[in-house]
This record gives C-alpha cells, sequence and structure tokens, in this order.
C-alpha cells in the first residue's frame, strides 16, 4: 500500500521570531497521523509572498496533502487567500453562504454597532476554484483545493477555529479520496535510566523487529517514552502483532517500568490513589509547588491528593512543618534529616497517608562547594516509615526544578506501591 503523506505549511511571522509557538502543527500531525495519514514536513514561512508559493512548490513535490495555515485574517499582512487563488488559477468571488455567516456573526455573536467594515465583507470573498468550509467558530472560511490528485486544504491561524474546521470539515472528508493505511501506537513510559541503557538492553529486539514496526525512543525529564508503530491494512493482524512485540518489550524493560499507556507520571499516580484508595500530600521547597501543579493538571486529582505545604523559606519549615530549628542550624535546609521531617510534618498538617518531600538548590546561585547547584533531597514515607534519596542534577534552575519534581513523584510512586 502506498504511503499517504502530508506537509503542513505555517504562515505568520510571529512563527518565525517565536512570539507565537506553532501548536496547530503539533495537533494536526497528531489527528492526521489517527487517521493513517504520515506527516512527511512541517514547514513555517513569514507573511511574505514569494516564500508561501515557493513552500507550496516544495510540498507539492514532497505530499499528497497540504495543510495551510494563518494568513487568512482581514489585515493586510494577511495574504493567503490573495495568493492560493493566483496559485490555483482562479478569481476571488463572494459566497453568499460565507456572506451570510460573517454578517450573523457581526450582528448577532459579536454584536458590533454600525455597518459592517469593508475588510470583514472581504472575508466572504473565496476563489472560485476551491471548494468552500464552513468556520463555525469564526469569520475566515477553510478552502480546499485539488490538484494532479493533491489536496491542498487552507486554514485559519486561530487554533481554536483550525481544530473546528479539521474536525468537522477535513478529517473526515481525506479518506474519500486515499486508500489508508492503519497506524497503530504503542507506548512504554520508562523511568530511572537513559535512553542509552535502554537500547542496550533492548538491542536484540530491536534489531529483530519487522520492517513495519518501528521502534521511537523519546526521552524527556527523567524518563523515556519507548514507541512501537505499525503500518498496515489488516488492523487486526497488525494488532495481534504489535501487542506480541510490545510484550516482549515491557518485560525487557520491567525494571523502569512506569506504565504501558501513552499517559503522564501524574496521571499513573492518581489511579494507583484511587486503586488503593490513599491519599497523599507534597511538602515542597525547591520545587515551590511544582509537584502540586503537575498532580493538579490532571482531571480526576482530587481523589487522592489533598494539598500542598510550600515550606520555600526556613521559618515556615519549622513554624508549619515542625522542622527542628537544630537540623536546620547544623545539617542545613538541604539535607536528609530536614526531608524527613517534612514528610512527617506534612501527614500530621495534611492529614494523609503519604507524602513526597523535596529540598535542593536549583542554581543559579546558592551552591557551596559541599553542596553545589542540583543538590537535592528527596523523602517519601507514611506514619510509619520514611526513604531518602540525595540527588545531584547539573542543569539550569528551570530543568532542575522539573527534574527534581518528575524524580520524586516517582519515587514516592514506587514507595506508594511498596507499602500498600
Ligand atoms: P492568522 O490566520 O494569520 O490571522 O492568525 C491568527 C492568529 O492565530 C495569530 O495571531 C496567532 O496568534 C495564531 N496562530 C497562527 N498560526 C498559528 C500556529 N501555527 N500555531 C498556533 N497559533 C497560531
Ligand atoms: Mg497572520
Amino acid at each position: 500500500m502506498k504511503n499517504i503523506n502530508a506537509s503542513i505549511i505555517t504562515i505568520g511571522d510571529e512563527l518565525l521570531i517565536g512570539q507565537t509557538i506553532d501548536t496547530n502543527s503539533a495537533w494536526i500531525g497528531q489527528e492526521l497521523n489517527k487517521i493513517g495519514v504520515w506527516l512527511k514536513r512541517r514547514v513555517a514561512v513569514g507573511d511574505v509572498w514569494d516564500d508561501i508559493w515557493n513552500a507550496l512548490d516544495a510540498e507539492s513535490k514532497e505530499s499528497d496533502i497540504i495543510i495551510i495555515t494563518g494568513g487568512l485574517g482581514p489585515t493586510a499582512d494577511d495574504i493567503t487567500k490573495p495568493l492560493l487563488c493566483k496559485y490555483f488559477g482562479g478569481k476571488l468571488i463572494v459566497n453568499e453562504d460565507v456572506l451570510n455567516h460573517v454578517k450573523y456573526l457581526f450582528d448577532k455573536v459579536y454584536r458590533r454597532p454600525g455597518p459592517m467594515l469593508e475588510r470583514n465583507l472581504k472575508q466572504a470573498e473565496v476563489p472560485d476554484v476551491c471548494k468552500v468550509l464552513h468556520n463555525a467558530r469564526g469569520t475566515a472560511p477553510g478552502m480546499w483545493f485539488e490538484k494532479d490528485g493533491r489536496i491542498y486544504v487552507s486554514l485559519p491561524g486561530v487554533p481554536h477555529e483550525m481544530k473546528g474546521l479539521m474536525t468537522n470539515e477535513v478529517l473526515s472528508r481525506i479518506p474519500k479520496y486515499f486508500d489508508l493505511p492503519f497506524i497503530i501506537h504503542r507506548t512504554a513510559f520508562t523511568m530511572g535510566t537513559g535512553e542509552s541503557m535502554i537500547a542496550e538492553k533492548i538491542k536484540d529486539f530491536e534489531t529483530n523487529l519487522p520492517e513495519h514496526i518501528k521502534l521511537a525512543y523519546l526521552p524527556g525529564y527523567g524518563m523515556v517514552k519507548l514507541r512501537l508503530t505499525a503500518k498496515g491494512d489488516d488492523k487486526e493482524k497488525m494488532e495481534k502483532e504489535l501487542d506480541e512485540k510490545f510484550s516482549v518489550l515491557k518485560e525487557l524493560v520491567s525494571e523502569w517500568l512506569v506504565t504501558d499507556k501513552d499517559e503522564n507520571l501524574a496521571t499513573v499516580v492518581t489511579k494507583i490513589l484511587k486503586e488503593k484508595n490513599k491519599t497523599i500530600g507534597t511538602a515542597e521547597s525547591c520545587t515551590g509547588g511544582y509537584i502540586a501543579h503537575l498532580i493538579t493538571s490532571n482531571p480526576g486529582s482530587s481523589v487522592g491528593y489533598k494539598g500542598s505545604i510550600i515550606s520555600y523559606a526556613n521559618d515556615v519549615k519549622e513554624k508549619i512543618l515542625g522542622v527542628s530549628d537544630k537540623t536546620l542550624r547544623t545539617v542545613g535546609a538541604v539535607s536528609e534529616e530536614t526531608v524527613i521531617q517534612m514528610v512527617k510534618g506534612a501527614i500530621e498538617k495534611l492529614n494523609v497517608d503519604f507524602v513526597v518531600a523535596t529540598s535542593g538548590i536549583m542554581g543559579p546561585d546558592g551552591g557551596t562547594d559541599e553542596k553545589p547547584v542540583g543538590t537535592v533531597w528527596i523523602a517519601a514515607g507514611n506514619k510509619g516509615e520514611v526513604e531518602t534519596a540525595k540527588l545531584a542534577f547539573r542543569f539550569d534552575r528551570e530543568r532542575n526544578i522539573e527534574m527534581t519534581s518528575h524524580t520524586a513523584l516517582n519515587f514516592l510512586r514506587k514507595f506508594i506501591l511498596a507499602n500498600t
């Protein structure tokens, strides 16, 4: 079966100067993948006629489907529509449906007083060589062109509008034009070792994978995701084969395996709490509530998560968590004794089954010879027992916080599993 490839062209100077992060491409890539279309390239260009034109020429050589976002606003910097009109040899005509929709939005939804501006009415103009895609969420319609067996879709840059159009108008239409394969994934999430170590461990497995199954390593903060992807046309057979391979893979990395689903660490912890009917809290110094944020970003976290005491300053550690003044004076806040006492204090104050605590030096300042930047103590415990670990990171402040938070949360996960 022939691969059906897609390219995304995102348009806008704001994407090039980093003022807007291109979230459209990531979302479109995921959605195309689900229906069996392989995203081959992503290109970003500014609001420049020749650059957009050349990108269209180049992507036409690569892909069967070209999705374009951006440049459809009513202002002079947005030139996608006239350009596509010329590119496909058409002329601009007023589309009555779009005109009525634009008028409706201005009268009834936006409730703008006075007559509509000429530039807004112009949004109802479309090339006569395209199929118009209804944009229920905004004034700029989507446009669908076909040429030499290829499909070109132009969508507004505003993510909410783009998503509405993709979901309602584009994704269901594509399979009518191409014979698409199935693309399926299985993802194993590991923590506690690096990708080189994993690669060593699964070397033979990787070498023996058939051509149609691909393995990807996706390293992140203290974790590595391993994704197996299969492409083909017999979905059932593929799923069976992929599941067999995935079982072997999971067995090989079992000592580091956190979950065999494509989900994040906080979700895994939340599920464990629900299943075991337990509660947790956090006592955070150097992570400043970041662990709490990771947990509460996850819907459903209230089932087991009760709260955090952000004891950033020593007097909060002392007065609220009951860390002893002597400990803070002698061994300091970044110490095993401190994190143990933080856990104990928080278990009592928050009235929870388990607590994880962090205390460390995130940088760039504050390091000493004895405790350089990146030195962190973490602890996880319940009423009876507390386990600790000393970590040493060598990153910038932001990454040190991320690494500490993820490592601590995983430490807590393991403690809960070992103690319930
Ligand atoms: P435009 O269609 O060019 O008028 O884009 C409207 C707005 O959508 C821009 O001001 C950006 O804030 C946003 N936008 C455009 N392209 C993207 C993109 N690729 N990812 C996320 N937001 C975007
Ligand atoms: Mg723009």
